[in-house]
């Protein structure tokens, strides 16, 4: 999802490009998707959401599934060794609420990307548009607020998008802040949509079937490593979010 993917592959000699993209910050991907990655030296973006609920979309009555990262101090370290690693952190709204983010869009595309890079310490140039669409009332937030390209997902129906691939010589027509992108079914038929020449965008969101509670994806020397650490951070004013969302909770 970087910007720059586009010069430096050519249509010519590569078959197809594919980028990897996780919704939501689902303690599942971290567990079970991650290690994949990691042993096969794949790299891939996870988009985020900047608020501390314990699991995705609380507000809908998830209260006892699709646990996500809290930004506690072990989420936190693992997300900063995941960016280490070469993986992408970008920001996927504040709120990722249907109502409240059309009547706030600066807040969701700004703070979200504030709190992240505040709490990581990294550059945040991605943003995820929530709900799988691009949404417009997002855009323009979305470019103020300073990210380089934003990703949506595909026209109905979801599982079978109609432009989620792009010609790796065709530059000119991409449009960074409206990319679009194929949601990942549990069987997918990779030979029936891969197109040479062309750069393909995938997500993922729930993965490996098992419910990851809040539980720390740390080992635990690797824990005792990153509190040492973070007690170290927490003295720099980078590390303390500015503000605090009403939608917070604490973990
Ligand atoms: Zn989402």
């Amino acid at each position: 999802m970087q910007g720059s993917l586009r010069q430096r592959y050519d249509s010519r000699t590569v078959q197809s490009i594919i980028s990897l993209t996780f919704d939501d910050g689902l303690r599942c991907q971290f567990e079970s998707a991650l290690p994949i990655l990691n042993s096969h030296g794949m790299r891939a973006t996870f988009f985020l959401i900047a608020n501390r609920n314990p699991t995705h979309d609380l507000w809908s009555g998830h209260t006892h599934d699709w646990w996500k990262i809290q930004w506690r101090d072990d989420d936190v370290a693992m997300l900063r060794q995941l960016v280490q690693d070469g993986h992408e952190i970008g920001s996927h709204s504040v709120t990722h609420h249907p109502t409240e983010m059309p009547k706030q869009p600066a807040l969701e595309a700004c703070e979200s990307k504030k709190l992240i890079e505040g709490w990581i310490g990294t550059r945040v140039s991605s943003f995820c548009y929530p709900f799988y669409r691009s949404h417009a009332f997002l855009a323009d937030a979305v470019k103020d607020a300073g990210y380089e390209q934003a990703r949506g997902g595909g026209t109905q129906p979801l599982y079978e998008p109609g432009a989620s691939y792009y010609a790796i010589s065709d530059a000119a027509r991409f449009d960074r802040f409206n990319v679009d992108c194929r949601q990942i079914s549990k069987n997918e038929d990779v030979a029936g949509w891969l197109r040479p020449g062309y750069w393909h965008v995938l997500t993922f969101h729930a993965f490996g079937g098992i419910p990851v509670r809040s539980k720390s994806l740390l080992s635990r020397k690797a824990q005792r490593a990153c509190a040492s650490r973070n007690a170290q951070l927490r003295t720099s004013a980078t590390d303390t979010p500015s503000t605090q969302h009403p939608l917070e909770l604490e973990p």
